[in-house]
C-alpha cells in the first residue's frame, strides 16, 4: 500500500510503502477510488491553526500525531471485510463518512460522533484516503453512493456534509429569507448548490477573488459582493433592506467574521465554519440589543450525511467544478489550493 503522509509540519508529504492492512473485527478495507483535497489539509500539513493575536493552536495540541496519511473525502471500493462487519459486500462502492468519535460515549450514542471528545476522524486522527487503501473501523461509516461517479461524490464527505450542517443551522428562514455565504471556493460553491437543493430563498455570495465571484454568479448566486470592498457590509445591508437573518462564514478570518456580523439584521445569526484563523472583539451589549447569535459549525453527523445523500438522490449531485489529478500529484494539488488557484474541488485518484 502506497500512502502520502505528513511526516514533518510545513514540509511536502512523503511517500510511505506499507503492507496492505487486513481488516479485523468490524473493519472494512476500501481500495481508494477518489480522495478530495480540502482546505483543512493545508492547516494540518502546516501544523497549526491561527488563533489571532500571534497565538497558534498546534496540531499536536489538537491531538494529531505524525506521520499522518491525510484525506477525509474518500470514496472506495470494498475489497475486504472483517469477520464482524455486517451490511457491506466486496465490490460495493462506498463513501466513507470520516467524522468518527469513540462510538461509546453519550455524545456518540446520541449520534453526534463529530462532537466526541476523543475524535478518530479519518485523515485527521487516523489514516485517511491519500493512499491506495483505506481502513474504515465500522460499516456504519460507509454510505452507498449508487451510480454516482466517485470523484464527484467524494467531496460530499467533508465539503458536502459541512455545508449541509451549516445550512441546517439557519433554520426555518432558509426558505423565506436571503442568506450570506462568505467564500466561493470549493466549500462555497457546494454550499450554494445545497442551499438551492434545500429550497433556499436566495444567496448573496462574498469573495475577494473576481474569478470565484464569477463562478458563484454562474452557479446561481442572487448577488455577488467583493469582500475586499470597504463598504461590503453596507452593500449587503442595502441589498437586503436592513441586513440578513443568517450568514455562513466559510472563510473564518477576522475580516470575514466582522463583515458577516455587520451584515446581520436584528435577530440574525453568524455561523462560523472556516478555519482560516484570527480573532474578533465584539461589544457584548450588541448581543442582547441586536439579539444576534454567534454559532460554530463543525462538519456533520452520521444522520446529516444520510440526509445529504437522500437529498442528492432526489435533487442530483451539486454541480460544482471537480478536477481530478493523480494521487502522486498531491503536493502540487495542495500548493495550488494554498495559492488560491483552485475553482471548485480537486480530487486525487490513485493509479488503478
Ligand atoms: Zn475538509
Ligand atoms: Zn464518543
Amino acid at each position: 500500500m502506497r500512502s502520502f503522509q505528513v511526516c514533518q509540519c510545513g514540509a511536502p508529504l512523503q511517500v510511505a510503502e506499507q503492507p496492505t492492512p487486513k481488516p479485523a473485527g468490524t473493519e472494512v478495507l476500501l481500495k481508494v477510488l477518489a480522495a478530495g483535497v480540502c482546505h483543512s489539509d493545508l492547516h494540518i500539513s502546516d501544523g497549526y491553526f491561527d488563533l489571532g493575536g500571534g497565538k497558534r493552536l498546534t496540531i499536536a495540541d489538537r491531538g494529531i500525531r505524525l506521520p499522518l496519511t491525510m484525506g477525509h473525502e474518500s470514496v472506495g471500493e470494498v475489497v475486504a471485510v472483517g469477520p464482524d462487519a455486517r451490511g457491506v459486500k466486496v465490490g460495493e462502492r462506498r463513501l466513507a463518512h470520516p467524522w468518527m468519535g469513540c462510538g461509546e460515549c453519550a455524545v456518540c450514542k446520541r449520534g453526534d460522533e463529530q462532537l466526541c471528545r476523543t475524535p478518530r476522524s479519518l485523515g485527521v486522527f487516523r489514516a485517511g484516503g491519500y493512499s491506495d487503501f483505506l481502513v474504515v473501523p465500522h460499516p456504519r461509516y460507509l454510505f452507498d453512493i449508487g451510480d454516482l461517479p466517485p470523484a464527484t461524490a467524494a467531496p460530499l464527505a467533508c465539503s458536502g456534509v459541512t455545508t449541509y450542517g451549516a445550512l441546517k443551522k439557519v433554520g426555518a428562514v432558509l426558505s423565506s429569507e436571503p442568506i450570506v455565504i462568505i467564500g466561493a471556493g470549493g466549500l462555497g460553491l457546494m454550499c450554494l448548490a445545497l442551499h438551492k437543493a434545500m429550497g433556499g430563498h436566495g444567496a448573496i455570495v462574498v469573495d475577494i477573488d473576481p474569478v470565484k465571484r464569477a463562478a458563484a454568479k454562474t452557479a446561481g448566486a442572487q448577488l455577488v459582493i467583493d469582500g475586499g470592498a470597504p463598504d461590503a457590509a453596507q452593500q449587503i445591508v442595502a441589498a437586503t433592506k436592513g441586513g440578513v437573518w443568517a450568514a455562513i462564514d466559510l472563510v473564518g478570518s477576522s475580516s470575514t467574521a466582522r463583515l458577516a456580523i455587520d451584515s446581520l439584521t436584528k435577530g440574525g445569526k453568524l455561523i462560523v465554519v472556516g478555519l482560516y484563523g484570527g480573532d474578533i472583539t465584539l461589544p457584548l451589549p450588541f448581543f442582547p440589543m441586536r439579539a444576534i447569535t454567534l454559532q460554530g459549525s463543525y462538519v456533520g453527523s452520521l444522520t446529516e450525511m444520510a440526509e445529504l445523500l437522500e437529498l442528492v438522490g432526489r435533487a442530483g449531485l451539486p454541480s460544482i467544478p471537480v478536477a481530478t489529478r493523480p494521487l502522486a500529484e498531491v503536493n502540487a494539488a495542495l500548493d495550488d489550493l494554498r495559492a488560491g488557484k483552485v475553482v471548485g474541488r480537486v480530487v486525487l485518484v490513485p493509479n488503478q
